[in-house]
């Protein structure tokens, strides 16, 4: 590669990914009159490990004491509801019930309740008939539970797209399908190449996830390394979404928290993860042993779970470090790199706190920072058309007729939402589909893919062939006859 052929743009701070914790420290040093420019090597932001895990605020009470994992995430769940009213995010505090069968178990869940204490989380213990009266679908067997009300449910990239959208907002700079290719130390500085540009940066904030070992050795750091870990996770559709109101942990084994029952943030009901380690950091499929794991250990919290109602499965992969725990710490041997690595569970709970500790960092290595005299802590408010009264849908379909349009008839989502997303950010179908849940209902997308395909066409005045699902590779329309590509929306 020859370094010298594309002139070096100069930037302050370039953050490498734009999942929840790239774009949580983006929206974190816009408070500060610095020049930030994210880099992120998909489409969207948020499409790393980010949109795949079991989106849980967990409790604080899980993690090693004395581990970076103790340290950021009880801190982190405790930030969430302020961020997600601030972002207008959904956020859903519906509690974490870790579940005991036998008095060992007991025993177990007791030392997970001193350990909350002790950190002040907000924990309680319940006897069989209080769990039976909170939760009376769980299995009978159940004797006892640690109940953790400040735990809660969010939709993972739903917030890391508002993040980044509030960053912007905040005078972030920002590129999508800018993969960091090369990286670099000259002369002092630092240089990040993608295909397009190359940049000299004054700090690097490494966020790059799975691939964080791979971007510190561009620049020399070899000194730890990412151990993917897959998780498996099945959705069910809405008709069982009241089963249960809080999220169920059984008690912990060695490596995983267990498998869970979820009530996801959207309303559905979710059972998950798997903990596997795999070979390929982008190992995403599901197996049927995987399945059967999952459904053996969800159907023994919850008795009544049926297969058949299960409309989605996926796989995210965990980016486990070789220490057990995140690293989140300068580059013992480039000024000015921050490593923020390792971050596999509970990485979505604690990214908030972690982004907090960034000027912290950067600031040990150098930087001074001056807070700007007005941030802007709120992003425009997001119209939800199912969450209006029926007055306020009268009002606004009279004001707009695109919300009056449903365009995903499974989820009741409306042209206007859907328009509004684009306008936001959304560049694909699953952009689209990850944040209003257009095409994420019973029928997958079967009957609105091809009305959002026109809708991107239009809004972004591209060619419906050049729409695609998630990025190059994955267009939906290989030919359109002329009378087609001329029609319009079709009015629901
Ligand atoms: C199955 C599963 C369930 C989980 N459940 C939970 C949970 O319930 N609660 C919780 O708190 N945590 C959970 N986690 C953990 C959580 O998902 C992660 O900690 C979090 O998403 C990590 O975010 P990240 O930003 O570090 O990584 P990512 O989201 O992977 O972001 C990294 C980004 O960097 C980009 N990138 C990589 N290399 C480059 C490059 N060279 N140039 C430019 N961009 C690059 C990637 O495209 C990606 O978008 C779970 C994880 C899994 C796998």
């Amino acid at each position: 590669m020859d370094r010298t052929k594309k002139k070096a743009t100069k930037v302050q701070v370039v953050i490498v990914g734009g999942g929840i914790i790239g774009t949580a420290v983006a929206r974190e040093l816009s408070r500060y009159k610095l020049d930030v420019l994210l880099l992120e090597a998909e489409p969207e932001v948020g499409w790393g490990t980010t949109k795949a895990n079991s989106g849980i605020v967990h409790g604080g009470f899980h993690e090693e004491p004395g581990t970076l994992k103790a340290k950021y995430c009880f801190p982190g769940n405790q930030m969430y509801p302020q961020l997600c009213e601030e972002l207008d995010v959904c956020f859903k505090q519906n509690g974490i019930l870790m579940v005991a069968r036998t008095p060992e178990e007991m025993d177990t869940v007791q030392l997970y309740y001193e350990r909350g204490k002790e950190r002040g989380v907000n924990v309680r213990l319940l006897n069989q008939e209080e769990v039976a009266a909170q939760e009376p679908n769980l299995d009978p067997g159940i004797i006892g539970a640690l109940y953790a009300p400040e735990g809660g449910s969010v939709m993972p990239f739903e917030l890391a797209a508002a993040l980044m959208e509030n960053a912007v907002q905040n005078g972030v700079n920002f590129r999508v399908n800018a993969e960091v290719i090369n990286a670099w130390t000259e002369d002092g500085k630092k240089y990040l190449e993608t295909e397009e540009e190359v940049f000299e940066a004054d700090y690097v904030i490494n966020a790059a996830g799975l691939f964080s070992d791979d971007l510190a050795r561009m620049f020399g750091d070899d000194y730890f390394s990412i151990r993917p870990r897959k998780g498996e996770e099945y959705i069910f559709d809405l008709s069982v979404r009241d089963v249960v109101k809080s999220t169920i942990f059984p008690v912990p084994g060695k490596i995983s928290k267990g498998i869970l029952v979820i009530p996801t943030a959207a309303g559905n009901l979710m059972m998950g993860p798997t903990g596997d380690n795999v070979d390929e950091k982008e190992d995403l499929g599901t197996t049927q042993d995987g399945f059967n794991r999952v459904f053996e250990g969800a159907k023994s919290l919850v008795p009544s779970l049926n297969p058949r109602q299960i409309i989605a499965q996926f796989a995210g992969v965990r980016a486990a470090s070789d220490r057990g725990d995140f690293i989140v710490e300068l580059s013992p041997n480039v000024p000015g790199l921050v490593h923020l690595a390792g971050i596999e569970s509970p990485g979505l709970t604690a990214a908030p706190a972690i982004a907090a500790d960034v000027p912290r960092l950067l600031k040990e290595a150098g930087l001074e920072l001056e807070q700007k005299e007005h941030f802007e802590p709120r992003r425009r408010d997001v119209l939800r058309f199912g969450s209006l009264s029926r007055e306020e849908q009268d009002a606004l379909v009279k004001k707009d007729p695109s919300y009056g349009r449903i365009i995903c008839r499974c989820e009741s989502i409306t042209e206007g939402e859907i328009v509004d997303a684009i306008h936001r950010g959304a560049r694909t179908l699953d952009g689209i589909k990850f944040r209003v849940r257009a095409g994420a209902g019973r029928c997958q997308g079967g009957f609105c893919q091809p009305l959002i395909t026109q809708l991107l066409s239009r809004e972004l005045d591209i060619p419906v062939t050049a729409v695609t699902k998630a990025g190059p590779g994955s267009e939906q329309v290989k030919f359109v006859a002329k009378e087609l590509s001329e029609m319009e929306v079709a009015k629901s």
